[in-house]
């Protein structure tokens, strides 16, 4: 610490201009996708995201309780994107004898 400081910092918002300390307050907030970050320090702090139903409003995430690709709160369909599809797991016991098929793993429903 630099001496000067002894007798309190020099404050500049959480940092201290002169030995470059950082104290957790008065931070420079910059709000992006329900988390805010310091413009100062770089210090990120998690948010409560804002639902409504099964969106955030402010940063569009989503959390759909999905029964047979249909979600229960909400109603959306699951649209199984391409991406999310994968062959079900052959090591799978309760589904050894079934023919292999694919499963959407966004909302976990078997596919055609
Ligand atoms: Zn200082
Ligand atoms: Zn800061
Ligand atoms: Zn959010
Ligand atoms: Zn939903
Ligand atoms: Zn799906």
């Amino acid at each position: 610490m630099n001496w000067s400081c002894l007798l309190g910092h020099q404050w500049s918002g959480c940092r201290c201009e002169r030995c470059g300390q950082v104290r957790d307050q008065d931070h420079d907030w910059h709000l992006a996708q329900c988390r805010r970050s310091c413009r100062r320090c770089g210090l990120v702090k998690e948010l409560s995201h804002d639902w409504e139903q099964c969106r955030c409003r402010q940063c569009g995430a989503t959390r759909h309780t999905w029964s047979r690709g249909v979600c229960q709160r909400c109603a959306e369909h699951c649209p199984h994107p391409e991406s999310a599809q994968a062959w079900r797991g052959e090591s799978d016991a309760t589904t050894a004898h079934a023919p292999l098929a694919k499963v959407c793993q966004r909302c976990g429903q078997e596919l055609a």
